[in-house]
């Protein structure tokens, strides 16, 4: 192990560093041809599930291949959670001590961070993105900010930033990555990321072991309601958040659907359906500054578009009476609302409601 490695094995919370992970029976018990190694029960009760009286897997390893082809990195750099939110989860649980240790984050941004930090105990210090420069990262305030407070172990980027739909600059990640080597983890949530046609960052874990990149397939690939989220890292710090996560956390219809989703056939319907929701962005972007309502509306690299509005609480009360329900983003920036871009259907439906308002 490098000292590069050691150094972010530094920033893990010592006690679990220390930690025996428990030790699963199905992963010791491979190859058998009568399992009585789990308490299972030989019967399962659903003639249509094979296997649902086993355990899964505690990390499936074909779909933990296929997740590991898809995003370029080697299954040892890789970890399957329950939707990346499970990975915020886990990052905080294995780096910050309650009541000791901080999150940095740039906001707005997504508020999971705050929540995980807020269940964990954690402190949160914020460094805004530069709304002037269209929510812009500001690296060296944010570098600035983490090398003043020694408590920051991790700092959440979100690119594209959720709500305001921009990539952040890749130079400036990794600048930002590179200046904390050795002081905190910089954790880049790219759950939108195949949106924006641009490269993830995942190929600069190995250069940078301190880099942590969150991907999902609760959005390119339609499957918010399996619940499937890849944390991917040195293989030095997937060992650690391995001890921390659930012993058998990917139930194993989930393992199915997913494999089923990333199979040839499902490849290709995934990146129809980015091809799609992309040009249903771009109509909804040169229809809605037409709108009275719309006062402003931000460049998107996402499936949704953040608009400032006259009156948010009236046009989101004109949604609903409408049946159309979109997010108000009025606590991260004045007067927005954030509208997913569904299919056309739906989005024609956004487009009358908000011509109305
Ligand atoms: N990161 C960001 C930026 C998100 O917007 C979301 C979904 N709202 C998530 C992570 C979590 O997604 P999931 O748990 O479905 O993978």
């Amino acid at each position: 192990m490098n000292s590069s490695v050691d150094s972010v094995l530094a920033l893990v919370r010592p006690d679990i560093l220390a930690l025996t992970a428990y030790s699963s029976a199905r992963k010791e018990s491979k190859g058998g041809r009568v399992w009585l190694d789990a308490n299972e029960n030989p019967e399962t009760p659903s003639a249509h599930q094979q296997l649902l009286n086993r355990y899964p897997e505690p990390q499936p390893s074909d779909l933990l291949a296929k997740l590991a082809t898809l995003y370029g990195v080697s299954p040892t750099q890789a970890l399957v959670t329950r939707g990346s939110d499970e990975g915020i989860d886990l990052l905080l649980r294995t780096f910050c001590r309650a009541g000791q240790d901080a999150i940095l984050i740039t906001p707005p941004t997504y508020g999971m961070y705050v929540v995980a930090a807020g269940i964990q105990g954690a402190s949160v210090v914020k460094v805004p993105l530069v709304q002037a420069k269209n929510f812009a990262l500001d690296a060296e305030a944010v570098i600035a900010a983490a090398l003043a407070n020694a408590a920051v172990k991790l700092v959440f980027l979100c690119t594209p930033n959720n709500p305001t739909g921009n990539l952040l600059n890749r130079a400036d990640v990794l600048k930002v990555t590179r200046a904390l080597a050795g002081r905190a983890v910089v954790v880049a949530d790219e759950a939108y990321v195949d949106f924006s046609g641009q490269p993830s960052l995942a190929s600069e874990i190995g250069a940078n072991p301190n880099l942590v990149v969150l991907r999902t397939l609760s959005k390119a690939f339609g499957l918010a309601g399996a619940r499937v989220g890849t944390t991917i890292a040195d293989p030095a710090v997937i060992a650690v958040l391995q001890k921390v996560i659930a012993p058998y956390p990917i139930p194993a219809p989930v393992v199915q659907a997913a494999l089923a989703a990333l199979s040839a056939d499902g490849l290709a319907a995934a990146s129809a359906s980015v091809a799609l929701l992309i040009s249903e962005r771009v109509r909804l972007a040169a229809a809605l500054p037409k709108l009275a309502a719309v006062k402003e509306l931000w460049p998107s690299d996402t499936n949704y578009l953040l608009l400032e509005v006259a009156d948010a609480a009236k046009t989101m009360a004109a949604g609903r009476a409408a049946g159309v329900i979109w997010r108000d983003r009025q606590k991260d920036v004045p007067n927005t609302i954030r509208i997913t871009v569904g299919s056309p259907d739906e989005n024609n439906a956004t487009l009358e409601v908000l011509a109305r308002v």
